[in-house]
Formats: structure tokens, sequence, C-alpha cells
């Protein structure tokens, strides 16, 4: 890892969290550093999302502290720091692409982030025809729209549930350039994904996760040298767990 990443932007410990009677991750623990790009991994229901809601403010941890941003919960002062992507959403069908972003950007201005002409830049950029209503978008575009607005106003942190769903080939590339360039510029960035060779290609370290838990926390560089991809490194995990 990068010896000048020394600043700790987010911080799970000993997270366990409920649905209910059902106990959905148990003792998590891991750690973001400014400007890293981390990937969360693991099999369906292993925790991601889980960890995703809570590290948010969207679950009540039953036990464990988090540290986000400075902070011990995530306020909605807080919000307007962070970008979020969650994995099912779906932005309002009655709004266009550009109604929804001007909606959002009032909410997520960062300073001197001039929000109308990023809105047009993020509209060329993701390939959105502004004045299209959502209900007439595929669920590609609708995805691209989701993503957008997580970088709205240049959040310090942004959290990515499975952002890879339905994009095209085209866009998964084009959006690991922009994760590069905001990694470049400091901005700490968590995402989930099954897509293991995408993430090889677009984090600094990965999380992984088994039945809840966390299993293992490297980086991408020491985890291709041990195991040569980050694929096997997960499969010679989960099979030792
Ligand atoms: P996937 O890759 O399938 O999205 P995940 O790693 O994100 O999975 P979670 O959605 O965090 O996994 O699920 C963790 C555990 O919590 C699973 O056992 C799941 O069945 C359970 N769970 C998730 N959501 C709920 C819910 N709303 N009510 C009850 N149990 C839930």
């Amino acid at each position: 890892m990068n010896q000048s990443l020394t600043d700790t932007v987010l911080k799970l410990t000993n997270v366990s969290a409920y649905y209910g009677f059902t106990k959905a991750i148990e003792s998590v623990s891991f750690e973001l550093k400014k400007g890293q790009v981390v990937g969360l991994i693991g099999a369906n229901g292993a925790g991601k999302t889980t960890s995703l809601k809570v590290l948010l403010g969207m679950l009540k941890p039953a036990t464990g502290t988090i540290s986000i941003l400075g902070m011990s919960r995530c306020s909605s002062r807080l919000f307007k720091r962070i970008g979020f992507a969650p994995e099912d959403a779906t932005p309002p069908e009655y709004l266009t692409a550009r109604e929804y972003l001007v909606f959002l950007s009032k909410f997520r201005k960062g300073e001197n982030i001039n929000s109308v002409q990023q809105i047009e830049e993020f509209l060329t950029w993701f390939e959105l025809d502004p004045d299209k209503l959502v209900r007439k978008y595929s669920k590609g575009m609708r995805r691209r729209l989701i993503l957008a607005q997580a970088f709205l106003g240049k959040p310090d942190l942004i959290v990515l549930d499975e952002p890879l769903n339905g994009l095209d080939p085209m866009m998964i590339l084009k959006l690991r350039d922009r994760l590069k360039l905001y990694q470049k510029q400091g901005t700490t960035i968590l995402y989930s994904s099954h897509i293991l060779t995408e993430l090889e290609q677009t984090c600094s370290d990965v999380v992984i996760m088994h039945r809840g838990s966390v299993i293992h926390q490297d980086s991408v560089e020491n985890l291709v040298k041990q195991f040569g991809s980050v694929e096997k490194a997960f499969s010679a995990k989960i099979g030792a767990a």
C-alpha cells in the first residue's frame, strides 16, 4: 500500500447487525484510508450490502463501532460529503435525468463546485439524454443515472453497491477510468462487485467477506503477487475459511 495513505476515512470495528432475529454480519472490521479504492467481495449473502447499509447509517449495528469521515455515525450533514449508489435504486420515473441531478445537487453541493456545469458534464460523460423521462430509460441508462448522482458535488467518500450491474462493456471501461481519476484526486471509494477481474483493474485493496464476516483484507498488489490474481486469491481464501 502507498505509504502516504495515512488518513482513516472509514473504519468498522467488530460490527454485527441483524434483520429481526437473523444475524446478517458478525464482528466485521475493515478500514479505508484516504485515496484507497477498496473492493468488497464475497458470495451472495456474504454480508456486503448489509455492511454498506450499516456504515451509511441505514441499519443500526447491534454491536461494534463505526468511524466515518471523523464521525461516529453517518449523519445527514455527512451525506453532503458522501456519494452512494445503492444496488437496487431507481430514479423517480416522472423526472428527466437533468431534473433528477439538479434536485440531488442541492443536497450534495461540494465547495467550489459549479453544479450546473458539473451536471451537464455528467450527463454527457454518462451518455444520458438530459430531457428524456426516466420512465423511458432502459435498465442500463437508469443505472448510469444512479451512478452519476453518486459523483455529484465531489464527495470525499463514494460508496457503490454492485455498480457494474447492467452496464455495457464500454461504460464499465469508462467507469474504471473515472474511478482512477477520482482516486488520484484523493477520493476514497468503496465498492462491492462480483466481477473480480474488473476489481483487480480498479482497486488498490480488497476486503473478502464470507458468511457474514471479513476473512481477509489486503492490497491487490499483494494478492496478485501471492496468488496470481484476485480471483485465485478469493477462491483460496474462501476454500480455507
Ligand atoms: P449479494 O451478493 O447477493 O447481494 P450480500 O453479500 O450483499 O449478497 P447481504 O444482502 O448483506 O449479502 O445479506 C447478508 C445476509 O443477510 C444474508 O443471509 C441475507 O439472507 C440476509 N438479509 C439481507 N437482507 C435481509 C432482509 N431484508 N431481511 C432478512 N434478512 C436479510
